[in-house]
């Protein structure tokens, strides 16, 4: 949302005029704002207010409500001292308009009897309280009238994010100064044919709009000095869905780019084939995993990537949709890369994958950090060599630098967390894989166009057949002995446990969390020497060395451990059947994804799964919104949904995490209507002119391009 010329000359204030030659700036005052992010004049317009404050709105006597902020016009009609000890003074002034009389009331302001004489008119603001039988205002905002004068048109007020020794009036001095100036000089991007048709889209969603989106210059001036709240409204979205609009464009032609320019080589499946692979499942594939195996083949036999997000709750079964593809890969002579997000997830896809294909020419290839470095040159000699069909490892060893003999098929398992950048970086390697990336953490619709707006979605709703309920338990206060009490009956039935704790240690310092912190090695050592104490009871973390948390995980899955005591690097994905018990220490730091991912490590076998959730300090686990949500619903959708209203969406959009620079204005959970809007006519414009060549359009095409243009690849449109 930028726009602007590059010249600036000394004497005349330009978008580019450096802050401290703002008027009343200087260099002193220049260094405080700073602070805010500003560094010209072109900076303060677009600092958005972070909220407004409304006039109350004016009153009559007789719709007063007690705690409600309201103002009104009268005239002062009685006035005294209640009191005059000094000190202690107390000062009331009656005020009457044509609709009642309300009191006014003030300690301490002995100046008060000079202003307030009867016959005064007074505009007053403030909340009234009831008293006796009359509404009273305690030291309300005075302003005081002529008798002609007319009352002051009550303004919204702007209020705008703060910084160290800068004041709100000071800000908001600098705002209006800067914009009175500059507002004509702003470079508009959305030409009036673009306004227009903008406003039939947002009409079409529902959006409460009248006319044509506003100008840029309109649009910022009145979201500074909003004249009414409708005009602040028409402000508003005119800004975000400009902003909306701009992402949106970019993704479209990402996604035309992906189509067009992008060259894949097509996997196509035959009855054959489908045999081939389904036959080596021991088990019949659900409805949802076979309709989602019909997109996928359909994407893979086209000539450009597949780039399609696998949406799942923890245990619906995405292994088996991503063993599908990667056999499909294989069996038209190319190669398929499956990259986890740990070393342990790594390997266990490894076993499942050898595993199904025991007794088949497929050759499957493992690179994790615990290998030599023989064993590792060895393993990327032979995927270069394609003597190796299928190869799983963690991202972080994909990404360098393998060099495939021919990579038809990219899956990334449980990642969220993967952005467009990721997968912008995946591409730049010369071949261009067919992509899947799987995910167990469900994101709402609008998240989704944003975050993944260049990929095609798949959900699998359904759950695999003899899959067991979890119970999930909040604790209770004094409920510890009962609970290890249970976890014992539950080790002597022959079950194993699993106990997660936010840190590895007392004393670690990754984590600004106070002593009361629940850490595995102190709830190791408690545990010994206490409620497990007859029990193989072992600690993982992900501090340890590879190839101890290999050999723990081993003996943990072989059964020879019978409670692990971990961090979250059992989250994702770690199958253990006979693991149907979970202590979840510290819960209260955990999002609800990530409970919901915890809790998905017990509901594998074909026993009952139960979790036990605590909270240290003084949290109390049933005051605690979130983890009562997690209680009560097991359905990994639900949750998303819930924890997106009491979160908001921007621990997602996190710009480390998705590679999107953050919205400025808009609001993707409130906005959504507005994202559907922008969403149609980028698709539409771009479908027409795929580089927004058209008249008119080289402001808009230069901001896409600016915001955008890197992060997402689109240089070669440039
Ligand atoms: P996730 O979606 O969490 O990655 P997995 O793919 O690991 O789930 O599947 C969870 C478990 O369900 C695995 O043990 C897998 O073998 C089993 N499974 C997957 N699909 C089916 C099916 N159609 N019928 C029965 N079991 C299945
Ligand atoms: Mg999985």
């Amino acid at each position: 949302m930028q726009g602007g010329t590059d010249e600036s000359d000394g004497d005349k204030l330009t978008l580019v005029t450096p802050l401290q030659y703002l008027p009343g700036m200087g260099a002193v005052r220049a260094q405080r704002f700073t602070r805010l992010g500003l560094r010209n004049a072109q900076d303060v317009i677009f600092l958005f207010p972070r909220d407004y404050e409304y006039p109350a709105p004016s009153g009559m006597v007789d719709s007063l409500e007690e705690g409600k902020p309201a103002s009104l016009v009268g005239t002062v009609v009685d006035a005294e001292f209640v009191s005059r000890k000094p000190g202690k003074s107390m000062f009331a002034a009656l005020v009457q308009n044509e609709s009642g009389i309300v009191r006014m009331l003030f300690f301490n302001q002995p100046f008060r009897s000079d202003q307030l004489v009867v016959d005064q008119r007074v505009l007053m603001s403030g909340t009234p309280k009831l008293n006796g039988m009359r509404m009273e205002f305690v030291h309300p905002k005075v302003t005081l009238l002529d008798d002609a004068e007319d009352v002051p048109e009550p303004r919204i007020l702007p209020v705008y994010p703060l910084t160290d020794g800068v004041k709100q009036s000071e800000v908001r001095r600098l705002v209006n100064e800067t914009i009175e100036r500059l507002a004509g000089d702003l470079v508009e991007v959305m030409p009036p044919s673009l306004r227009q048709e903008g406003a039939d889209q947002l009409r079409k969603q529902g959006v409460d709009l009248r006319g044509d989106l506003v100008t840029i210059d309109v649009a910022l001036r009145s979201l500074h000095q909003p004249d009414n709240p409708l005009a602040l409204l028409a402000a508003r979205t005119r800004l975000v869905f400009q902003e909306l609009f701009v992402m949106q464009l970019a993704l479209a032609m990402r996604r035309r780019q992906l189509t067009t320019d992008l060259h894949s080589p097509p996997l196509a499946s035959s009855a054959m084939i489908d045999a081939r692979i389904v036959n080596r499942f021991p088990f019949e594939l659900t409805g949802d995993q076979k309709s989602v195996i019909g997109e996928i083949s359909r994407d893979m036999s086209r000539q450009f990537p597949m780039n399609r997000l696998l949406q799942g709750d923890v245990g619906s079964g995405k292994t088996a949709v991503a063993i599908y593809a990667m056999m499909l890969a294989v069996a038209n002579g190319h190669q398929a890369a499956l990259m986890a997000p740990t070393e342990v997830l790594a390997r266990q896809h490894y076993q499942t994958l050898t595993q199904t294909l025991t007794d088949s020419r497929v050759r499957v290839g493992l690179l994790c950090g615990s290998l030599s470095a023989g064993e590792r040159r060895n393993e990327i000699e032979s995927v270069a060599a394609g003597t190796t069909d299928l190869l799983v490892g963690t991202q972080a060893l994909i990404y360098g630098g393998i060099d495939f003999k021919s990579l038809g098929l990219c899956v990334i398992d449980e990642q969220h967390k993967f952005g467009v950048a990721q997968r912008v970086a995946l591409r730049s390697g010369g071949v261009d894989p067919h992509c899947l990336v799987m995910s167990a953490t469900p994101i709402p619709r609008s998240i989704a166009m944003t975050l993944f707006g260049d990929v095609e979605l798949s959900t699998l709703r359904e759950k695999p057949p003899g899959r067991r309920k979890v119970n999930t338990y909040l604790a209770h206060d004094g409920w510890r002995d009962r609970w290890w009490g249970f976890v014992r009956d539950r080790i002597d039935e022959g079950r194993q446990v699993f106990v997660v704790a936010p840190r590895v240690s007392m004393t670690s310092t990754d984590d600004e969390a106070g002593e009361d912190v629940a850490s595995v090695e102190a709830v190791f050592e408690d545990l010994c020497n206490g409620a497990l104490a007859d029990y193989r009871v072992e600690l993982l973390h992900g501090r340890m060395h590879p190839d101890e948390k290999q050999s723990i995980m081993e003996a943990f899955s072989a059964g020879r451990i019978q409670v692990l005591v971990s961090t979250t690097v059992i989250e994702v994905g770690i199958n253990i059947p006979n693991a149907t018990v979970m202590t979840i220490l510290g819960a209260q730091r955990f999002g609800l994804a990530q409970l919901h991912q915890l809790r998905g490590r017990v509901a594998r076998g074909s026993h009952e799964g139960h979790v036990g959730v605590f909270t240290d300090g003084d949290d109390s686990p049933e005051e605690n919104e979130r983890l009562q949500v997690f209680e009560q619903t097991d359905d990994g959708f639900e949750l998303s949904e819930a924890d997106f209203r009491l979160r908001g969406p921007g621990d997602m959009l996190g710009r480390q995490q998705s590679g999107m620079p953050p919205m400025r204005i808009a609001d993707l959970i409130r906005d959504q209507d507005v994202l559907v809007a922008a969403r149609a006519l980028a698709q539409s414009m771009i479908d027409e002119d795929p580089e927004l060549s058209a008249d008119g359009l080289s402001e808009l095409r230069s901001q896409v391009m600016r915001r955008y243009g890197k992060r997402m690849n689109l240089g070669d449109v440039a």
